[in-house]
Order: structure tokens, then sequence, then C-alpha cells
């Protein structure tokens, strides 16, 4: 069974909740996506611990992630007798205010013949993002998700593609790209037929160059059964073989904020199918305050994830869109808690780097306070850039407490201009 914001009130479990944070999720509900499932609601969230229960936050929008400017909105909307479709336009607007579209991502969609792709995004040389349109949705929504307007209604453009076949010629056309990455919302909502539509034909050798297909998913702590009971659950595991099998290295990106999405059962039997499968994953996922801000939820993850058989990849700061100031950590305070986590975890799980916050110039991982001079700075170096030159070359910005990304940080010097070449960081 599974509830949008059109049917939250069919929801069994919100009898459990109090009058005030019910009514505050109802409210924030016209505002935000809302997406859970059965699994989810019964086998994740600890209600009696609700609403501070870590996946319950994960997965309920909440009043207090209403900006004041959108809570004023709201109440004005509530009290004013509008028209339906008026009101449906207000709610837009009221979303608008709260960037629907961070980090400037409609610059990376390329050109073929002379025209722009829908639904890819080409930002750095060796891999292309794709955003199949079936695969716009998740089988739950997180609170948090940077993608939410792919969700509900803004203003801001939405990035699908139904064309596969586009891809496939920009692909072909750039040997350069070695890894093409499913994205969305979460393309394992996708059927197999379709998903093998899309894949199989990467196995052709004017594809070679392509050699990695990772996909970007939620579905392994949100739906695992995706993965063992689903009709078509052996048909994806299927393809997933014949993909490896053909010599393509098959990466499942599972986004993953909290160890006890991987202690249920099903998830650990799909993590194994997918292995035997020829499958590797590796895990990915944002700092969020009230789910994961603190080093001994990640140090918990990493190590188990290590167990199972998954390499922790990236820890992200939370984009600058959507509620970020409920969510938000601070980037010193995000360091503090990737050192303390790396710090106490082996080896085989140290692989997972962060803080990194995913910019319009490229991915800038945090690499801590130091002091220069007599005076305290924050360092700083590139993971991915448009530009490779400037890869792996550290900078300093002067030290800031209370800085939550890039475009409130300055350069240490100031005659010195960042890496990406501007003086204030790119948003
Ligand atoms: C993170 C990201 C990638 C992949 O970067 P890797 O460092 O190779 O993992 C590709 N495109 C965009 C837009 C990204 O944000
Ligand atoms: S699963 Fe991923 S894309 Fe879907 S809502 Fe969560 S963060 Fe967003």
């Amino acid at each position: 069974m599974s509830y949008d914001n059109r049917r939250i009130h069919l929801i069994p479990q919100l009898d459990l909740l109090d009058d005030r944070t019910r009514s505050g999720l109802l409210r924030a509900s016209k505002i935000f996506p809302l997406k859970v499932n059965s699994y989810v609601l019964e086998n994740l969230i600890d209600w009696d611990a609700a609403p501070d229960d870590p996946i319950y936050r994960l997965v309920f929008p909440h009043q207090d992630m209403l900006t004041e400017e959108a809570d004023h909105a709201l109440t004005a909307l509530e009290t004013g007798a509008l028209a339906a479709e008026d009101a449906a336009a207000r709610l837009v607007e009221i979303r608008d205010t709260m960037n629907p579209h961070p980090a400037d991502q409609t610059s990376n969609i390329p050109i073929l013949d002379g025209m722009q792709i829908e639904g890819i995004q080409h930002k750095y040389r060796e891999t292309v993002l794709y955003f199949p349109k079936q695969g716009q949705t998740c089988h739950a929504y997180c609170a948090f998700c940077f993608r939410w307007p792919q969700f509900i209604e803004t203003s801001a453009p939405k990035f699908e593609s139904k064309d596969n076949a586009r891809l496939l010629a920009y692909l072909r056309g750039n040997p350069h790209i070695s890894d093409l990455l499913l994205t969305g919302g979460d393309p394992m909502v996708m059927n197999a037929r379709r998903l093998a539509a899309l894949l199989d034909p990467l196995l052709d050798p004017s594809l070679a160059h392509v050699s990695t297909i990772r996909i970007g998913s939620k579905s392994l702590t949100y739906w695992p059964y995706r993965f063992l009971t689903d009709p078509d659950a052996d048909a994806l595991l299927d393809l997933f073989k014949r993909l490896a099998d053909g010599g393509k290295h098959i990466a499942f990106m599972a986004h993953i904020n909290h160890w006890r999405e991987i202690e249920p059962e099903p998830v650990q039997a799909a993590i194994a199918r997918l292995r035997q499968a020829g499958v590797t994953i590796r895990s990915q996922a944002p700092l969020i305050r009230r789910v994961n801000d603190n080093a001994d939820t990640w140090r918990r993850l990493w190590s188990r994830q290590v167990e199972l058989g998954i390499q922790p990849y990236y820890m992200f700061v939370e984009r600058d869109t959507g509620a970020t100031q409920y969510f938000g950590v601070t980037l010193a305070e995000a360091h503090r808690i990737y050192k303390g986590a790396i710090s106490s975890v082996s080896g085989l799980a140290r692989t997972a780097r962060g803080p990194v916050m995913s910019t319009s110039a490229g991915k800038v991982q945090i690499l801590g306070p130091m002091t220069v001079n007599g005076q305290k700075a924050l360092a700083l170096t590139m993971l991915q850039s448009r530009n490779p030159d400037t890869v792996h070359d550290p900078f300093l910005a002067k030290y800031s407490q209370e800085a939550t990304w890039i475009d409130q940080l300055e350069p240490f010097d100031p005659v010195d201009t960042f890496p990406f070449g501007s003086k204030k960081g790119a948003a």
C-alpha cells in the first residue's frame, strides 16, 4: 500500500502522532511532496519515538520545514477564500520561494544536432546523468530531497527524457564518456522491460567506451522486494547479470541515510541477490539534521555497510533548497561529524569521501579547519570539477562557524579567488 499527498489522511499510523505533529504534517504536505509505503511505515519507523525518530524525520514533512515567508503565505491562503485553481497557483508561488532548482543544473544540458537533449545532464567529462521519464518518482520520498520539484508542481522545469535513442546517439558521439548514471527520482521504479530497452543497447560494440552503468537508487531500503518478490525481480537481476557478463560494471549507488535502514532481513537478502548478479553496491547520502547528524550514526552505518559488502562512497552536505534551514548542518559541524566517524572505522570504510558540496562549479570537499599566520581558515578541495585541472588542488577559505554552503565562504586571502574563478563561492 502506498500513500501520497492526497491520501495522507488514510495512513493508519497517523493516529499515533500527537495533534500538533499531525496538523503540522498535514499543513507542510500542502507544500512538500509526500509519498510513503507500508513497508517503510511498518518496518523502518519507530512510532513510539516519532516525531523524533530519525526515519520518521526522513520521510515525513514537518511544520517547521516551512520558511517564515511560506508559513505566512500558507496562513493567508487558508484564511482567504480562493477558488481552487487560484489556490493551486498560490501553492506553486509559495514553493517557488524555496529555491526549487539549486546549483544551476539547467546549464549542464547537452546539445545534439543543435538541439538540447532533455533529461540529460553532462557536467563532468566522464559521466552523463540520465533522467528516464518513468523513473521520476520513488517508492517513498525523503522530506529533504533536493529533487523535490520533480515530484510536485513548481515553476522550475522538470528533468525527464522519453527518448533513449537521443541519449544513445549522444553517448556514441562522445568516446570520453565512461559512466552513464541513471537517476531520478529512482530508476528502480521502472519495470525490467523498460530498463532492458534502455540498457541492453549499451552492449553494442559502438558503446563499449561506456563501461560503467551507475544506478542512483533508494529502493534497496525503501522497497527491497524490488529485488526479491516483485513480478519482474528475476528479469531485473537477469538484466544486471547480462550486462555484467557483457563487461559492464554495474554500480548500484544506494542512498542510505541511517544504519537502521539496512537492518531488516529483506534488505540483506536483496543485497545478497544484487551481489550474486555481479552488481557492486556503493552508498551515498546527505548529512541531515535530525536524521543522521552525529558521528556515531555514520560510524555504525559505514561499518555495517562494509560487513554487508557495500562500499561507502560519498557523505554529502545538504543542498540549499527546500527546507535547508530545518535540515541543514553547518560546514564546520559537518566536518566534525565526518572526522568523528571516519576516524573510528577501519580503512575499508574510509572510502567514504566527505563532507562534499555538489556545487555548480563541482564537488567541493571540506578538508577541515586550520590556522594560518595566526588566523583560522577552512581548507577545501575539489573532488570533481568542470575543469579537471583544478581537481585535488587544496584551497583556503576564511573560517566560518555559520556557513552552510560554499556561497557563504570567501577566499582566505582577500586578493585570491577560488579555483573556480570567483571571489565568492558559486552556488
Ligand atoms: C556527483 C556527480 C557526478 C559523478 O561524480 P563522481 O565523482 O564521478 O562520482 C556526475 N555528475 C554530476 C552532476 C554529479 O553531481
Ligand atoms: S529517494 Fe532520492 S530522489 Fe527519491 S525522494 Fe529520496 S532523495 Fe529524493
